[in-house]
C-alpha cells in the first residue's frame, strides 16, 4: 500500500525552525492538493497553524513543480508524473500545549503544526522520519511519543508510523534531554516525561500518585486499557498551567513549585492541581477520544467542529478528574469537598451563569470561551465548572431516584462498550454519539425519566439543585460572603458580616489599581465604572492595587464612596454606593450522621 512519508528535523534551533518534507508517491493526477489543521482537537479555537509556515516549495524528479497558494490553509501543487515532494520550513515558538517548540533546550512539536495533510489521502498510513539537530550539544537529545516506532530505536531518533493522518496528528513528540520516569498500571507501560529545569523531584511519590489515578480509571472502565502504552509529557515553567488530551498520551504544563519536592510530607494544593490535570486529561482517553461527539466523527480539521454536548465531555471529565483523585487514594473526603465547594463559588459567582445555558456554552465555545473577554464573566458560563456540577447532579440524582442501584459510572460504561471500546481507529472510522444520544442512553441505563433533570441542568440558566443533592448525600452546606479577596471558602463556625462590595475585579499597574471586569449588576457598574479605568483614589486618598481593598474595607453597605481615576487619558469621578457582598462562597463539610453512618455515604463509592 502506498504510504505518505514525512521527515521532520529540528535543523535551525537558534531560529526556532523545523524543516519538513514530504513525500506522495501517487499524487492526484489533476494537481496535488496539501492543507494544514485550523485548529488542534481537544482546544477549540481557531489558530491558523499555517501562519508559522515559513517557506514552502515542490518539486518532482529534480525539478520544481509550481505550487500555488489557494486558500489561507491550502496549496495545490501543478500536475506531475511520478512521486511529488514538498519541502517546508515551520516557526516554532509557542510554549503551550497547543502548538510547537524549539530551541537549544527542547522541541515540542503537534503534527496539526507541522504535518500537511495530503487531500484525498488522508486515509493513507505514515512513514514520520524524526531527525535530530546537528551539532555536538545535540548528542544527548532524545524522542518521546506515543507514536509506534518503525525502526527507531526506544526513545530515539529515526522512523514512526501512524495508521493513517488522524492519527499521524494526535501523537505529540517531545525532543530533548528530558527526564524519564517509567511505571505500569494493570500491566501497560506508561512514561512519564518531563522537561525543563527543577530540583529533588520525590519521583517515588509521583509515580505512585499517577499509578493509582490511572488504575482506577483502567478499572472504572474495565480492562484492557486503550491503549499499549501511554506518555504523559510535562514541561516544567516557572507559572504555566494547562493539558492536552491524545489517544495515547497528554502534553502538560506545570508549574515548577507544583511539582512535589522530596522531603515534603503534606500535599500542597498545586501539587494537588497537578494531579487533578493529569486524572482530567488521562479520563479524555475514554470520553472525548474515544467516546466522542459525532461532530468529532471525523472532526473538520479545517473548521469548527460544532456540538452541544461539550459540558458531557469536558465538564463530566471535570467531575471525574477530582472525585477520581478521592477514589484512587490521592486525596481524602475533606479534600475533595474542599475541591467541590471551590467549584460551586466559581460557578455561583459568575452573573453570565444566569444568561448562558450549558448547552449554549459548548456550541459557542469557539467565539465565547476560548475569546475571553471583560464581559464574559456577565454572558457566559463555563461547561467545564457548571459541567462538573451538572454531572455531580447527575450521579447523585441517579443513585437517590434508583436507590443506590444505579450511578453516572454505569452510564459512562455503557457510552463505552456501545460508543468506545469497539471503536477501531483507522480501520473503522468510529461512530461519534448524536446530539440527544447522552440523554437517551442515561435514560436507557438508569430507566429513569430523566427529561426535566436536563432541561434544567442543560437547556435553562437556573441554578442546579446542589445543595438539596448534596444534603441527601450527607454532605452539608454553608454559603457566605466571601471575608477578603483570597477566601477560598473554608468552613467557618462563625460567620463574619459580609464586606462593603463594589462587585468588580481589579489588577495592578503602575500607577494604581486597573479594573478588568465589572460584574452585571453590581454597585461599580450603577456608578459608570467599566473594564479598563484605572483607579488611584479612593475617598480622596491614593490607592495601588494592593492597598485598594483595605480602603475599601474601611466602609459598610450604604455607604456612598467617590473614586477617583482615569477612563483612558480622561480624569474622572464616581460616587459609587456600596453593598453587601453577595453570598458567593460555598464551604462543603460531611455531616455528623454521614461521619458515623461511613461506608454508605458518597463521595467515596
Ligand atoms: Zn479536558
Amino acid at each position: 500500500m502506498n504510504t505518505i512519508k514525512y521527515r521532520i528535523e529540528a535543523t535551525r534551533p537558534e531560529a526556532h525552525l523545523f524543516t519538513v518534507s514530504l513525500t506522495v508517491d501517487s499524487p492526484d493526477p489533476q494537481g496535488q492538493a496539501f492543507s494544514l489543521p485550523v485548529w488542534i482537537p481537544g482546544s477549540y479555537l481557531i489558530r491558523e497553524f499555517a501562519k508559522n509556515i515559513v517557506s514552502i516549495r515542490a518539486h518532482s524528479a529534480g525539478r520544481d513543480v509550481t505550487l500555488n497558494k489557494v486558500d489561507k490553509n491550502r496549496w495545490e501543487a501543478a500536475a506531475v508524473q511520478g512521486a511529488l515532494t514538498l519541502e517546508y520550513t515551520v516557526y516554532a515558538f509557542d510554549l503551550s500545549v497547543r502548538h510547537a517548540y524549539l530551541d537549544d533546550q527542547r522541541g515540542f512539536f503537534n503534527g496539526t503544526s507541522v504535518f500537511l495533510a495530503v487531500e484525498g489521502q488522508s486515509h493513507l498510513p505514515c512513514d514520520v522520519e524524526i531527525a535530530p539537530p546537528k551539532g555536538a550539544q545535540f548528542a544527548d537529545w532524545r524522542v518521546a511519543t506515543s507514536l509506534q516506532t518503525a525502526g527507531a530505536p526506544a526513545y530515539g531518533f529515526g522512523h514512526y508510523s501512524a495508521a493513517d493522518y488522524d492519527e499521524l496528528i494526535d501523537h505529540p513528540v517531545e525532543l530533548g534531554a528530558f527526564t524519564l520516569l517509567q511505571f505500569e498500571a494493570c500491566g501497560v507501560p506508561h512514561d512519564f516525561v518531563l522537561a525543563g529545569r527543577f530540583r529533588h523531584l520525590d519521583e517515588a511519590r509521583l509515580l505512585h500518585d499517577c499509578k493509582a489515578i490511572c488504575e482506577t480509571q483502567i478499572r472504572m472502565f474495565g480492562e484492557p486499557a486503550p491503549f499499549d502504552r501511554y506518555v504523559f509529557m510535562t514541561v516544567v515553567t516557572p507559572d504555566g498551567y494547562g493539558g492536552l488530551e491524545h489517544r495515547a498520551s497528554t502534553a502538560l504544563v506545570v508549574t515548577r513549585d507544583d511539582l512535589p519536592r522530596l522531603g515534603e510530607t503534606t500535599q500542597k494544593d498545586g501539587y494537588r492541581k497537578y494531579l487533578g490535570l493529569i486524572s482530567h486529561e488521562y479520563f479524555h482517553s475514554w470520553n472525548v477520544k474515544r467516546i466522542k461527539p459525532a461532530a468529532f466523527a471525523p472532526y473538520a480539521h479545517d473548521r469548527e467542529s460544532l456540538t452541544r454536548l461539550l459540558w458531557v465531555f469536558e465538564g463530566i471529565t471535570s467531575y471525574y478528574d477530582d472525585l477520581l483523585l478521592l477514589r484512587a487514594g490521592v486525596i481524602h473526603t475533606d479534600s475533595y469537598l474542599e475541591l467541590l465547594g471551590q467549584t460551586i463559588s466559581g460557578v455561583i459567582s459568575q452573573p453570565g451563569r444566569l444568561v448562558q445555558t450549558l448547552a449554549e456554552s459548548s456550541f459557542d465555545t469557539w467565539i465565547k470561551y476560548y475569546r475571553q473577554d471583560e464581559n464574559s464573566p456577565n454572558s457566559g458560563i463555563s461547561y467545564y465548572t457548571k459541567g462538573a456540577l451538572a454531572g455531580l447532579c447527575l450521579d447523585l440524582h441517579i443513585r437517590n431516584e434508583t436507590h443506590g442501584k444505579h450511578s453516572l459510572d454505569d452510564v459512562m460504561l455503557a457510552l463505552w462498550q456501545r460508543y468506545g471500546r469497539d471503536f477501531h481507529e483507522g480501520a473503522k472510522r468510529g461512530q461519534g454519539i448524536g446530539e440527544d444520544e447522552f440523554e437517551s442512553i442515561a435514560e436507557d441505563v438508569t430507566g429513569l425519566n430523566l427529561r426535566t433533570f436536563f432541561d434544567l441542568a442543560v437547556r435553562s440558566t437556573q441554578d442546579l439543585p446542589l445543595q438539596s443533592l448534596l444534603a441527601s448525600a450527607g454532605i452539608d452546606w454553608q454559603q457566605r460572603a466571601p471575608s477578603h479577596g483570597g477566601d477560598k471558602g473554608k468552613w467557618l463556625d462563625s460567620i463574619p458580616v459580609a464586606p462593603a462590595w463594589l462587585g468588580w475585579r481589579t489588577s495592578q499597574d503602575a500607577a494604581g489599581a486597573k479594573v478588568s471586569h465589572v460584574l452585571e449588576g453590581s454597585p461599580a457598574q450603577a456608578a459608570g465604572i467599566s473594564a479598563g479605568d484605572l483607579i488611584i483614589a479612593v475617598d480622596g486618598l491614593r490607592v495601588t492595587h494592593t492597598s485598594l481593598e483595605g480602603h475599601v474595607s474601611q466602609f459598610k453597605a450604604g455607604d456612598t464612596v467617590t473614586l477617583a481615576g482615569f477612563r483612558r487619558d480622561e480624569l474622572r469621578t464616581w460616587l459609587v454606593t456600596l453593598a453587601d457582598a453577595p453570598h458567593t462562597l460555598v464551604a462543603l463539610k460531611q455531616s455528623d450522621r454521614a461521619k458515623e453512618n461511613a461506608d454508605s455515604v458518597w463521595p467515596a463509592v
